[in-house]
């Protein structure tokens, strides 16, 4: 009954884009097997979910968003698809990304662009637009998700629900299909935070086929989400806060005062404010290249579509000119440019040893603090029309604040806060890589 409902609700709403490939056969096929037996003990029982498109799925086509993989069915489960269906959940649709995860708006998937459930005028962001649109829109209580830079936490915050990007290396990437491997993270959208500790408990752990797999200390989560540490210590960043807009900022002070109230130091710190201001170059300069480079097997031979030609050169170009959108073509141009050798010493490297300054700044925080408190979005969910144009502004960073826990791995979850015009705001926390239970045990107590 379930599965014939997802069915449903996804075949009735085809014309958001939200879906891209629903698997009526196999959906109604898993269901089957589960009605065979039920087991009490298994919170995610024949539970539904829906998966990013640049998760492998055996059997299923998987097209990451891309033209060029239009006709691709992997031959294998990606990890957390696997342990998902030991789990006896129910995998109920493929559905839509930026491309290849390049984005940050949900326009760019090769299948139609996604708009705001709440606002047809208003982003509903990205890049995991299919997952972020379908636990809002209630048709599963779950969805898979990745975040390079704030694919996960950003669009949570524009929908109000939670959206949580793990330790990196804590959830297995393998099967999952890259953008750039060193900032690359796999997580989960739900409606709670209980939910996420369930889902996260379920499928963390150690992956031999992921060589950047970590085990972290904790196993259990959900049964500990009520347990955080009165001694815990919160802090913000003063250069953040006072550069919020109104009425943003008066909430955050009431939330910290909250909090203080609770019995929670609360302590506002510094940050590097030159190192706060090149987030987004030293994201771009260091996620570009490693697109170019992992993405450099989407050439026409070795998967998907082929458009003709006479050798590997004329091939290549002609089949990424006609299937990759205008945001990877433009990425791929600013990428590949770094890679040129006198570049990579100019531009790439420089910019890795920027991130080292920044990951060094995050670690000191962490040496006096347990959590961080971060905004998810300085605004609701944006207008389609402001969002596309290019603007200069000397608060940007407030927008690209959420790749501070993409540079460093540290777990980073967003869980709704506020409402404005009747849109939800998200709020983010933070803490040392590895203290992934601390950081659900304290969205439990601020959600
Ligand atoms: N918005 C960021 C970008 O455009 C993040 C993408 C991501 O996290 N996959 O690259």
């Amino acid at each position: 009954e379930i599965a014939q409902q997802v069915i449903e609700f996804s075949k009735k709403d085809l014309d958001s884009n939200f879906m891209i490939t629903l698997p009526e056969k196999e959906i109604m096929k898993q269901a089957e097997e589960l009605n065979k037996n039920f087991d009490d003990n298994n919170f995610l029982y024949g539970i539904p979910y829906m998966a990013k498109d640049n998760f492998a799925t055996k059997g299923i086509r998987t097209t990451a968003s891309t033209k060029i993989l239009d006709n691709f069915v992997p031959t294998y489960d990606a990890t957390l698809i696997e342990k998902l269906n030991k789990n006896k959940t129910l995998m109920s649709g493929k559905v839509a990304l930026d491309e290849l995860g390049l984005g940050g708006t949900g326009l760019h998937s090769a299948y139609g662009e996604l708009v705001n459930p709440r606002d047809s005028k208003r982003l509903l962001g990205g890049s995991s637009s299919g997952s972020v649109y379908a636990v809002t829109k209630g048709y599963v209580p779950f969805a898979t998700g990745t975040d390079t830079g704030d694919s996960i936490r950003k669009p949570a915050s524009f929908n109000g629900i939670v959206g949580f990007k793990p330790t990196y290396g804590a959830l297995s990437r393998y099967g999952i299909f890259p953008y750039a491997p060193s900032l690359d993270h796999a997580g989960f959208f739900t409606r709670n935070v209980d939910d996420m500790a369930i889902v996260f408990e379920k499928t963390v752990g150690f992956d031999p086929k992921d060589f950047t797999s970590i085990k972290i200390n904790d196993e259990i989560f959900y049964a500990k989400i009520n347990d955080l540490s009165a001694t815990t210590t919160f802090a913000y960043i003063k250069e953040v806060q006072e550069n919020l807009p109104e009425p943003l900022k008066t909430h955050y002070e009431s939330f910290y005062n909250k909090l203080s109230a609770q019995g929670y130091q609360v302590s506002e710190i510094n940050f590097r404010r030159d190192l706060l201001d090149v987030l987004a170059p030293v994201y771009m300069m260091i996620s570009f290249p490693e697109a170019v480079s992992t993405i450099s097997n989407l050439d026409g031979i070795n998967f998907g579509l082929r458009e003709p030609g006479d050798d590997f050169t004329e091939i290549m170009t002609k089949t990424r000119s006609k299937y990759l959108g205008d945001v990877v073509k433009r990425r791929f141009v600013i990428g590949s440019l770094n890679l040129k050798k006198e570049n990579q010493e100019l531009y790439m490297n420089k910019a890795k040893k920027v991130r080292r300054l920044i990951v060094e700044e995050i670690s000191k925080i962490y040496k006096n603090f347990d959590v961080l408190i971060i905004p998810s979005a300085i605004g609701i969910a944006p207008l389609i029309e402001v969002a596309t144009e290019f603007e200069d502004d000397s608060k940007q960073f407030l927008e690209d604040i959420l790749t501070l826990a993409n540079f460093s791995g540290m777990p980073s979850i967003t869980i709704p806060f506020v409402e404005e015009q009747s849109m939800p705001i998200g709020i983010n926390l933070n803490t040392a890589p590895g203290q992934d239970l601390k950081v659900l045990q304290a969205a439990k107590v601020c959600e």
